[in-house]
C-alpha cells in the first residue's frame, strides 16, 4: 500500500536501516514480492504482508551499522501516532454511544437521563477527555524537542501514553458499543469495526511490558527525566488527592525493589498522575474533580462505576454531539 518502506538489513557492519521504494527511478517496480497478506484481527484496511526482497533497490538511511538507533527515531514518532489514533477512537465510540443515549427511550425515558447509564456514559467521556489530554501534551513536547525539559518529557511519555492509552481503549470501546445495546454489535453502528481496531495498537510498535520497560529504562539510563516528571506534575495544583498520589509515586521510585515486576503499576501511576494534572489545567472543573474521584480515590473496576456526588450530567453534556 506504501509508497516507501524503512526496513533492516544486515550489511558487513550489522543491521543497517534502508527506505526501500515501490518503485524505481525509471518508474518501474521495485523486486519485492508479497508472499501472502496477513489474516488480522482488525486493522484490515491497512495490508500487512510477508514480503520477499530478490534484488530490491533500497538506500541507506543513517549509520551504516547502527539500524536499530535509526529506525527507533520514527518508531517513537508511530508510538506517538497510537496515542492520538487510540484517543481518536475512543472519541469516535463516545459521539456514537452519546448520541445514541440522547435519543433513545426505554421505559418511557431517554437513556441518558437515566442515572445508570449517566455513570457509564461520563465515565467513558473522562476516560476520552484525559486520553486526548495527555496526547496533546506529548504533541507539545514534539513540538519543542529543542527544549531540555520537552525533550525529557517526549522520551518518557511517549512510552508511559502509548502504554496507558492504548491499554484503556478496547475495553472503553466495548463499553461504548454495549451503550448502543445490540445495535453496537452490529457493524452498521460502525463500533464493531472501531473494536477489532482497537487493540492493534497497544500491541505494535511495542506491546505493553516492552513499553513499561523502556519507562524503566528512560527513568533509569537518562539524567534528570525523574525530576522532569516530578517537576512536571508540580504540586497537586491545590488538589490534595493528586498530591497524596504524587507523594505516593515519589515514593514509589525510592524503593528500587521488585521494580520490573512493578513496572506497570508505576507507568499507570504516572499516566493518572500527568493526566489528572492536565485536566485541572484545562479549567472544567466537572471533568477533572470526576476523574481525581475515580482514578485516584475509589471507583471500580468497569466503567461506570463512578464514585457519587460528581456533576456526572455536565460531563455527559458535554460529550454529547449537539444538533443532531
Ligand atoms: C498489524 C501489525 C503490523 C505490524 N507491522 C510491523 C511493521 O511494519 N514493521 C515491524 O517491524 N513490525 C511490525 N509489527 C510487529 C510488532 O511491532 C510486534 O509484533 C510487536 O512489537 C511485538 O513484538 P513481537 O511480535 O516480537 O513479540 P515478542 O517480543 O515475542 O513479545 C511477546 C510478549 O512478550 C512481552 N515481552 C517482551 N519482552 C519482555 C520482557 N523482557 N519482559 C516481559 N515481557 C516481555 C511483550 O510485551 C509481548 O506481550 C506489526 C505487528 C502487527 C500486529
Amino acid at each position: 500500500m506504501c509508497d516507501a518502506f524503512l526496513t533492516l538489513a544486515q550489511t558487513d557492519k550489522g543491521l543497517t536501516c534502508f527506505l526501500l521504494p515501490r518503485h524505481r527511478p525509471d518508474d518501474t517496480r521495485n523486486q519485492f514480492y508479497i508472499q501472502r497478506l496477513k489474516n488480522k484481527l482488525g486493522n484490515c484496511s491497512n495490508a500487512s504482508s510477508e514480503v520477499e526482497f530478490r534484488g530490491a533497490l533500497a538506500w541507506m538511511v543513517g549509520e551504516e551499522g547502527r539500524g536499530v538507533p535509526t529506525i527507533i527515531e520514527m518508531v517513537a514518532m508511530t508510538r506517538f501516532d497510537c496515542m492520538v489514533g487510540s484517543s481518536a477512537l475512543m472519541r469516535q465510540a463516545l459521539t456514537q454511544a452519546s448520541h445514541h443515549c440522547a435519543h433513545r427511550k426505554v421505559g418511557g425515558k431517554l437513556l441518558s437521563e437515566q442515572p445508570l447509564m449517566q455513570n457509564v456514559l461520563a465515565d467513558l467521556a473522562l476516560e476520552s477527555e484525559a486520553a486526548l489530554a495527555l496526547s496533546l501534551r506529548m504533541g507539545k513536547a514534539l513540538d519543542h524537542l529543542d527544549d531540555g525539559h520537552e525533550a525529557k518529557f517526549a522520551r518518557l511519555v511517549t512510552a508511559v501514553g502509548k502504554y496507558w492509552i492504548c491499554k484503556r481503549a478496547p475495553a472503553m470501546i466495548n463499553e461504548a458499543a454495549e451503550c448502543m445495546g445490540g445495535a453496537g454489535y452490529v457493524e452498521d453502528s460502525i463500533l464493531p469495526r472501531l473494536y477489532r481496531e482497537a487493540p492493534v495498537n497497544s500491541t505494535w510498535e511495542g506491546s505493553g511490558n516492552v513499553q513499561c520497560l523502556d519507562v524503566l529504562r528512560a527513568l533509569s539510563k537518562e539524567p534528570g527525566v525523574l525530576d522532569v516528571l516530578f517537576s512536571e506534575l508540580g504540586d497537586g495544583h491545590g488538589d490534595k488527592r493528586l498530591a497524596a498520589h504524587i507523594s505516593q509515586l515519589q515514593a514509589a521510585f525510592k524503593d528500587t525493589g521488585d521494580i520490573q515486576y512493578r513496572a506497570r503499576q508505576l507507568t499507570e501511576d504516572i499516566a493518572l498522575g500527568l493526566q489528572a494534572k492536565l485536566l485541572l489545567e484545562a479549567g472544567n472543573a466537572a471533568v477533572s474533580d470526576a476523574f481525581i474521584a475515580s482514578r485516584l480515590g475509589g471507583a471500580g473496576r468497569v466503567y461506570g462505576a463512578l464514585p457519587r456526588g460528581l456533576d456526572v450530567e455536565a460531563i455527559v453534556a458535554r460529550s454529547t454531539p449537539q444538533g443532531f
